[in-house]
């Protein structure tokens, strides 16, 4: 047994240390994954736990049992402390353990043992012995015996539930905080927007949202899980969700623009208090209220505000509304947090926080005349809010740095925010992983908590943006990403966790993952882009706008929601049959794309069906991604029809046309699949007299799931015409 033992370590390849109870060991043995990785493991001598073998829970000190997982719930509590028996104890002097979520978990010859000093530690305790048991089930394999002695390097661990343009069903909410709760994730930071019921300015809350007790219940199934649910609510700008309504106009800075409130308007603040009021009572118990605070843009202008924009700059009227709202957070016992990107603004030293152009020393110039510009304000930055950095690159910029040391010397609280999907895009994303400082995708996670956790901050968010609404399940690897590094920053490198992310959510292993997602990401990519002239459909410029131009970066102009513009001069024109060949001579590399698009459709699309057949989780991830998959390759199809109809031989363009009605109806049935699949977990219209929130965001375009197939919408009444004329 012992010289077996020794052999299947061996082969794992891990540096052992021996000791003198066993060997200390960066991994466990294959197939046993815990996500997130733990701090210490020790491989101890004799045998571990068979699957099956546990019978009983016993609980040494006061405390009730922890919820747990789908295996460890069936155990019974006994008294017992025998084989088969998982003995949790609570111990609040242990000093082996300095955080409060820490434990110690040991396996040895089908006895398990938990320490903690916190019902905390043992539910984490629970949650990892979980996950092994799933491993030895799913692998038929025992545990193998060891110690486990795990913390976390990040005490605030969130993640952001994004509802602007959206609302998913509650039960998905549910399961959510079960799936964070598994990786041990402890925050959720719920931007409420329109989709609360609030109770004491009721206009702004949409027909379908959720109750303040809905969302209190809620709050405390998290809680349960040890998962605070805290809310954000957006004030001076980004606001547009409560000054859509006429009756909050008097509000507005101007007039015709509901994007900032008048911060010297008192009647600004009877709103905002009363939204936060109900926002606390929907979160009762919880530690903090985000107020937003980022981007804003268009105050300083009303006969109110301008004097003392004009004597004392913009950032004046910035900081009132900052401390009226800090004030009232702590009022009633919150703390509030704060993007913290127009401060940074002012002092001229934003751009040093994200551009990769910015060198090293022109971000040391800008921060030397930047540094005395923030001093001068500090008397008046609230010293009980959390300063909140968000960068989505691979923040490392030299300014980026310099802003949390310049928090960290002034004594101000900050925490990070990272972003799960950067380019915001509603298929398969982008994983660029090996292009350095501008890389994409899970690495900008990595390397912001990694950052973080050298500069001894303690919270991390991983934001979750609605701007283009994906499906909530395209987060969920960004999500998970985040428990990993906030509780290990530097123990896995990227093919590691996805390695241990896909076991743990679906129980595969998908050797070549980084090649498949690109692949579909590819895809995904031409879909973005194919049928526009310039750009994608993930460009600003693009989205096909109802009312648009209320950028808060843009001078606000009266009057301009009314322009109207054609769209479908955004897009491609179709084949002129009079010069044919000329329009795939024009669009030969989309066409080129095309034709590897739908030259790789057979393989990619039997792979996700063997992936939903094998999974053993959460196979609605890839009924989720065939359905997308299957709508993207609508586009390549119709290209390649257009290119078929563009020739001069008759039979040919006969065809091409048939081909091309093939497609659109191809796309019909496609779309009415991503339509039913989104139903399950999500509402996808808004009821009939829901109140546009319309602005820049591509899926504030429409009231129900279309916004996403504009595009096609318009391209598909160009064809019907064009089809016509070539009768
Ligand atoms: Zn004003």
């Amino acid at each position: 047994m012992k010289n077996n033992f020794l052999l299947k370590l061996a082969f794992c390849t891990l540096s052992l240390i021996e000791s003198a109870t066993g060997f200390t060991a960066d991994r466990l043995p294959s197939p046993f994954i815990i996500l997130p990785q733990p701090q210490s493991i020790i491989l101890l001598k004799g045998s571990g736990l068979e699957s099956g073998r546990l019978r009983q829970i016993s609980l040494k000190g006061e405390f009730s049992c922890p919820i747990m997982g789908e295996i460890l719930s069936q155990l019974i509590i006994g008294k017992s402390s025998g084989k088969g028996t998982i003995g949790l104890i609570l111990d609040k002097t242990i000093t082996s353990l300095t955080s409060e979520e820490g434990y110690i978990l040991t396996i040895s010859d089908d006895r398990v043992e938990i320490i903690a000093k916190s019902e905390t530690g043992l539910f984490y305790g629970c949650q990892s012995l979980e996950q092994l048991l799933e491993d030895a089930r799913d692998y038929n394999k025992p545990v193998p015996s060891c110690k486990i002695t795990d913390y976390p390097a990040l005490s605030y661990r969130a993640v952001h539930f994004d509802v602007k343009h959206h609302l998913d069903h509650m039960n998905y909410y549910y399961e959510s905080i079960d799936r964070l709760a598994r990786y041990k994730i402890n925050a959720v930071i719920f931007e409420f927007e329109d989709k609360l019921s609030y109770q004491r300015q009721p206009l702004v809350g949409a027909p379908q949202s959720m109750s303040i007790d809905e969302m209190a219940a809620l709050t405390q199934y998290a809680r349960e899980r040890h998962i605070e649910i805290s809310p954000l609510v957006q004030g001076l700008g980004h606001a547009t969700f409560i000054l859509k309504h006429q009756e909050y106009a008097n509000l507005r800075e101007l007039p015709w623009n509901r994007w900032a409130f008048c911060p010297l308007n008192e009647g600004t603040y009877q709103v905002l208090f009363d939204l936060y009021r109900d926002a606390i009572e929907a979160t009762p118990g919880s530690k903090y209220l985000h107020i937003g605070g980022d981007e804003i843009g268009n105050i300083g202008l009303c006969p109110r505000c301008k004097p003392m924009a004009d004597k004392d700059g913009l950032m004046s009227l910035n900081l009132y509304w900052l401390k009226r709202v800090c004030e009232f957070a702590k009022e009633n016992h919150r703390i509030p947090i704060f993007w913290d990107d127009m401060p940074l603004k002012y002092a001229g030293v934003y751009e040093t926080t994200y551009s990769d152009e910015v060198t090293q020393s022109q971000s040391a110039k800008a921060w030397e005349v930047g540094i005395p510009k923030l001093d001068s304000l500090l008397y008046d930055f609230p010293k009980n809010c959390v300063y909140m950095r968000w960068n989505y690159s691979m923040a490392r910029q030299p300014g980026n740095i310099s802003a949390l040391d310049w928090y960290k010397s002034r004594g101000l609280n900050a925490m990070i925010a990272t972003a799960t999907n950067n380019e915001g895009g509603m298929l398969f994303q982008a994983d660029d992983r090996d292009k350095g400082s501008t890389s994409s995708g899970i690495s900008t996670i990595r390397s912001f908590i990694q950052l973080a956790s050298e500069k001894n901050i303690g919270g991390v968010l991983c934001t979750a943006w609605d701007d283009k609404s994906p499906h909530m399940e395209n987060y969920w690897r960004g999500f998970i990403a985040t428990a990993e590094y906030g509780w290990s920053p530097n123990a896995c490198t990227i093919e590691d966790y996805d390695k241990a992310w896909l076991q743990k959510e679906f129980g595969l292993s998908i050797p070549d993952y980084k090649s498949f997602n690109d692949q579909l990401s590819k895809g995904s990519m031409l879909w973005y882009e194919a049928l526009y002239r310039n750009g994608s459909r993930l460009d600003g410029e693009n989205s096909l706008q109802n009312l648009v131009q209320l950028e808060h970066w843009l001078t606000p102009l009266d009057g301009q929601e009314k322009r109207q513009f054609d769209y479908t001069s955004k897009l491609i024109e179709l084949p002129d049959l009079k010069s044919p060949g000329t329009w795939s001579l024009k669009y030969k590399d989309r066409l080129d794309k095309s034709l590897i698009e739908v030259n790789n459709y057979k393989a990619l699309s039997d792979r996700l069906v063997e992936l939903y057949n094998t999974s053993k989780r959460n196979r609605f991830y890839w009924d989720l991604s065939t359905a997308l998959y299957n709508l993207q390759i609508t586009t390549p199809h119709i290209l390649l029809a257009l290119k078929q109809s563009d020739s001069s031989d008759k039979v040919q363009q006969k065809a091409g046309f048939e081909n091309v009605k093939k497609a659109i109806k191809e796309f019909q049935l496609d779309w009415s699949k991503v339509q039913s699949v989104y139903t399950k977990t999500r509402f996808i219209t808004y009821p009939s007299k829901y109140v546009p929130d319309r602005y820049f965001h591509e899926a504030s375009q429409r009231e129900d799931l279309s916004w996403m197939i504009q595009a096609e919408e318009l391209y598909f009444g160009m064809i019907a015409k064009w089809l016509q004329n070539q009768q």
